[in-house]
């Protein structure tokens, strides 16, 4: 169902693209930057670059060597920040071992950040104000209000602190605005008594990196689970020699709760619509 979802924001994009395009003959365009050969990183690459093709984008592509050094990649930013063809800028992390993620990131221009890393624009959601929201959670947040899940009254219990899921998901979910007006819990490794928390959720969002880590017995009866974690498993059967999981043992938790994500092709996709919504959006607002 978020591959439908995924479909119509991607429908609607491309409208709105080809309209802008016979209008002014201009279109939005993302640049990706990836450093070093990390398989994962590769594959979401080529993922966000069909997108782009889908709809309209033009996509740039920046691949580097591993050893290229900071230096390169951060005049490679500097020049894309002052590129007008170049309206979103996309800085496929993790790095290599040695770069600074954060000196990187941070130097990507507030007004070409659709990834929404940049400090002023988690500052700005913080504080409820416009900006461009990291795509995983504002992905999830787009799943909730799809399917007409209330969050407002809630308690939302998230599994994972990192600062391009946990946080900014928290951060969207207690805004007032819709979806949000949650009562939001974030739990990570040093949390005590885990489970006598997540069974006290009604939508549980499971963003840890370990496979099948939320079991039935963490789970409340009827809750919503939304599973974020993008696990390979190891298997020498598969084709590919390992399959994807998520971090929520779907088989046993569906049969407890009203609604879970499965993976893949739950909040995946997601990512991918709102990278693009963001593109366009960073286009219409500074083309
Ligand atoms: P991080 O590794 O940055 O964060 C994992 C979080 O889980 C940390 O806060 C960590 O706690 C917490 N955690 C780890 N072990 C436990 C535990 N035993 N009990 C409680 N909390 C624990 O991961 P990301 O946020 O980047 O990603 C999480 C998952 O989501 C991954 O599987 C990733 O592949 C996937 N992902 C999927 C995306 C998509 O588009 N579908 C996009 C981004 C990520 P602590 O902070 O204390 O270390």
């Amino acid at each position: 169902m978020a591959l439908l979802l995924k479909k119509e924001i991607l429908t609607h994009l491309k409208n709105e693209i080809d309209n802008g395009v016979k209008q002014t003959n201009k279109r939005p365009g993302l640049a990706v930057i990836i450093v070093g050969d990390d398989p994962a990183s590769h594959v979401y690459v080529a993922m966000k670059k069909k997108a782009c093709e889908q709809i309209g984008i033009a996509s740039f592509e920046h691949q580097l060597p591993a050893d290229v050094g900071e230096d390169t990649v951060a005049s490679l930013i500097t020049a894309l920040n002052h590129d007008d063809a170049v309206h979103g800028i996309l800085l496929q992390v993790p790095l290599p071992k040695g770069y600074n993620e954060t000196t990187l990131l941070d130097m990507i221009s507030p007004e070409k950040d659709v990834d929404g890393f940049h400090p002023i624009n988690v500052g700005k959601l913080l504080l409820g104000r416009p900006a461009f929201q990291s795509c995983t959670p504002y992905g999830v947040c787009q799943l909730l209000d799809y399917y007409k899940i209330e969050t407002a009254g809630k308690h939302v219990v998230i599994i994972g602190r990192s600062n391009i899921v946990g946080k900014p998901l928290a951060a969207m979910l207690i805004q007032r605005s819709k979806p949000g007006n949650a009562t939001v819990t974030i739990c990570h490794s040093h949390t005590q008594n885990l489970e006598e928390i997540t069974r006290q959720a009604d939508i549980l969002i499971a963003a840890i990196g370990q496979s099948k880590f939320v079991t039935a017995d963490m789970v409340k009866s009827g809750a919503v689970v939304i599973d974020v974690g993008v696990n390979r498993v190891e298997d020498p059967n598969a084709d590919r020699g390992y399959y994807l999981s998520g971090d929520v043992d779907f088989n046993a938790v569906k049969e407890k709760c009203s609604a879970i994500t499965p993976v893949p092709g739950g909040v995946g996709p997601m990512t991918i619509a709102m990278l693009m919504r963001n593109t366009v959006m960073a286009f219409k607002q500074y083309g």
